[in-house]
């Protein structure tokens, strides 16, 4: 070591960081972290302290923070205006930079804002709650404080910002604002990272990479930064329910890391004990050996990805599951069951894998939203199943 003034961080002390920011931020003093409440600007001073212990350069508009504004529609078909002024609820992103005095930057992201006391959003039902939310988004935001810790102390050809974003929870707000109010030049940001629930890593240690399309680059790369052996569940497209959309659509290659969807998401109980600490760090480590792979190539070329809009299914009618998008076997896996739909009405349970609905096989996520699509409002039809291994059938109705 010839130039280094500190010394990497060790394992040890990544999960310590780890532990304490989930911890901080997920603690009911902070009441949820909901946009434009006093527990969001403590979770936002917190991190620019953070950024600044670590040695990141402040890159908002008034040091580390970016403010914004949102002024929300009156009438339901408006959308919601972002901007700097007039009224409305007030969020202020964090960010961070390091200049390794590149033409190209990394740019790493997560949100920190959650749900508040419940309202919008919640699946919870009863008196209102704090929704703590350790891992949406604590746990993300946490992975991002421990990557600027290890970037900080390896050698790099690209520059880094680090961007913790605000109003996420209620419509991508924060990195919206970003994109069209960018503090660095747009042309310059090689591939974005986002992090958004990745502190519940299971024993088979699934961790889904959403975006691999969006690059050619990335593919290729994914296995041969896994040393940990971790079980990787891919999908293409750029577009999906968190901040990396916002760059996407700026036709930018972007990276969305997820553990998994659990019972307690948007609920009160997604508390930072439920945290796998161990797990986070390894998720951390896999992004940072990633990023320094890609690094390593020239600036990524950027490939469109088939999205939602135009190749979608559209459909009339739901069963009423949350599909478990981790499963990769044969069928659709279901992850939950909600009160009072069609499936709950013809006995279906939580880990039940469907296999055939009306004429069409399901053997994956894409076949079952096809399948779905074909019924409207009324239709009956017979539903193949398997639980624990026998093969059930059942007569649902939409
Ligand atoms: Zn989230």
């Amino acid at each position: 070591m010839t130039f280094s003034c500190k010394q990497a961080p060790s394992d040890q002390a990544l999960l310590s960081g780890l532990k304490a920011d989930v911890n901080y931020l997920a603690a009911d003093d902070l009441g949820g972290r909901a946009i434009g409440t006093e527990g969001e600007q403590k979770a936002a001073d917190y991190l620019a302290v953070e950024f600044e212990k670590i040695g990141l350069e402040a890159k908002g508009t008034d040091g580390y923070f970016q403010p914004f504004t949102v002024s929300k529609p009156t009438n339901p078909h408006e959308e919601a205006v972002i901007g700097t002024d007039g009224k409305g609820v007030t969020g202020r992103n964090v960010i961070g930079f390091i200049d390794n005095q590149s033409e190209k930057t990394i740019v790493l992201g997560a949100h920190f804002d959650h749900l508040g006391m419940g309202a919008q959003g919640s699946l919870h039902r009863g008196d209102s709650a704090i929704h703590n939310g350790a891992d949406d988004n604590a746990s993300g935001t946490a992975a991002l404080l421990a990557l600027a810790k290890k970037l900080k102390h390896e050698k790099h050809n690209s520059n880094f910002l680090f961007i913790a974003f605000s109003g996420e929870e209620n419509g991508l707000w924060g990195s919206n604002y970003f994109v069209k109010n960018p503090t660095i030049d747009l042309e310059n940001v090689n591939f974005m990272i986002n992090m958004d629930m990745v502190g519940r890593l299971n024993e088979e240690k699934t961790l889904a990479i959403n975006g691999v399309g969006t690059s050619p680059s990335f593919v290729p790369l994914l296995e041969t930064a896994n040393s940990d052996s971790l079980k990787l569940v891919t999908s293409e497209s750029g577009v999906g329910p968190s901040d990396h959309t916002s760059f996407y659509l700026q036709d930018l290659p972007v990276l969305h890391f997820f553990t998994g969807q659990h019972e307690d998401y948007h609920r009160p109980s997604d508390d930072s004990d439920l945290i796998n600490y161990e797990g986070l760090l390894l998720v951390v480590k896999y992004i940072d050996r990633l990023v320094n792979q890609l690094d390593a190539e020239p600036k990524l070329a950027f490939s469109k990805t088939k999205d939602s809009s135009g190749d979608s299914p559209r459909f009339t009618v739901s069963l009423g599951v949350v599909p478990d998008y981790l499963y990769d076997g044969k069928g659709m896996r279901i992850d939950g069951v909600s009160e009072d739909k069609p499936a709950q009405a013809a006995g279906l349970m939580k880990g039940d894998v469907i296999l055939q609905m009306g004429d069409s096989t399901i053997v994956d996520m894409m076949s079952y939203m096809r399948a779905l699509s074909a019924f409207e409002k009324g239709d009956e039809t017979s539903l193949t199943y398997e639980r624990e291994g026998a093969k059930l059938e059942a007569k649902v109705k939409f």
